[in-house]
């Protein structure tokens, strides 16, 4: 079984549906509130122990009811949870509005997230037992540059999602071996709106890239070979929420297995053309036997 590490954030969405979002100093009343377990990190843990990764999460909740929900879902998902620290106070939450339109608006609170700002023995201890680190940026970055060092000094390979985008400094980039934007966050990360001249630009930095382009697929490009556009499968999409976290984490548990990367990709895309057909983040979610089904 592929042994992955997350060094990364768990919140509590906290979600408003409306017909409009209010504006400042106005009060609407909505029609529906949801809390929906989420976070980056946890997101990437969840798809890759469904995708039939051996999955340890590294992070923080607080001490609050969200804390324990969020801790007692990673476990239901075969999560390891030893290294998930309860800190005091809050929780990382999401407070989101949707409105009739589909467009949101987003606060995300770090709250137990920003506690992780460093990384101790036993987060290291794992971190070098484990076959890949997936790292994402909302935790404090000072912890996001210890783990991808310990990884990179013992040979483990490391994914990193730079979202949301921070300008990346080079003693991060120097211990990443694959990074994954989206478009946006390549674009951000570059000056480049073209994926492909982001994706040359960003193999100056990294040995491989692979940008996500949503319904038309992800661009793949590695050092010392021609960038190769994966398309997508065709499906009808009924919510993208939590699509390019199922790509990763899967994508890392076919990496993990020593998979060729045409057939990790065509994996990983697969399951995420499975998660944007069903509404939920990491509820969407598919089951290895379903991956392999499609
Ligand atoms: P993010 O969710 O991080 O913004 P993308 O929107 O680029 O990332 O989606 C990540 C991956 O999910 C894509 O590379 C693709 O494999 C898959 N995907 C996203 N949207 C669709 C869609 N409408 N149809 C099929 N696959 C999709």
């Amino acid at each position: 079984m592929t042994g992955i590490a997350v060094l990364g954030s768990t919140n509590m969405d906290l979600v408003a549906y409306v017909a409009r979002a209010p504006e400042p100093g106005e009060t609407v009343t909505g029609r529906e509130f949801r809390t929906v377990p989420g976070g980056k990190g946890a997101n990437q843990a969840v798809a890759a122990a469904r995708a039939g990764g051996n999955v340890t999460m590294i992070g923080a909740v607080g001490d609050d009811v969200y804390g324990a929900q969020l801790r007692a879902g990673l476990e239901h998902a075969g999560i390891d949870t030893d290294l998930l620290h309860t800190a005091e106070g809050p929780s990382g939450t999401a407070h989101i509005v949707v409105d009739d339109t589909g467009a949101n608006s987003i606060v995300v609170i770090p709250g137990a997230n920003g506690t992780v700002t460093a990384i101790g023995p036993g987060e290291m201890a794992a971190i070098a037992g484990a076959d890949l680190l997936l790292l994402q940026l909302e935790l404090p970055l000072s912890a996001v540059v210890e783990g991808a060092r310990v990884a990179h000094a013992q040979g483990v390979r490391t994914i990193l999602t730079p979202s949301p985008v921070l300008p990346l400094p080079s003693e991060l980039l120097d211990c990443v071996d694959l990074l994954i934007p989206n478009q946006h966050e390549a674009a951000a990360l570059t000056g480049f709106a073209d994926p492909l001249a982001a994706a040359r630009h960003l193999l100056s930095q990294v040995p491989a890239v692979i940008v996500t382009l949503g319904a038309k697929g992800c661009l793949y490009a590695a050092r010392g070979g021609e960038p190769v556009l994966f398309p997508a499968p065709e499906v009808t999409a009924v919510d993208t929420t939590g699509a390019g976290d199922t790509f990763v984490g899967t994508l890392a548990v076919a990496l993990g297995e020593r998979r060729p990367v045409p057939e990790a990709l065509a994996w990983a895309s697969s399951a995420a053309a499975l998660c944007v057909q069903r509404p939920g983040a990491s509820a969407s979610m598919p089951y290895r036997t379903e991956i392999d089904a499609a």
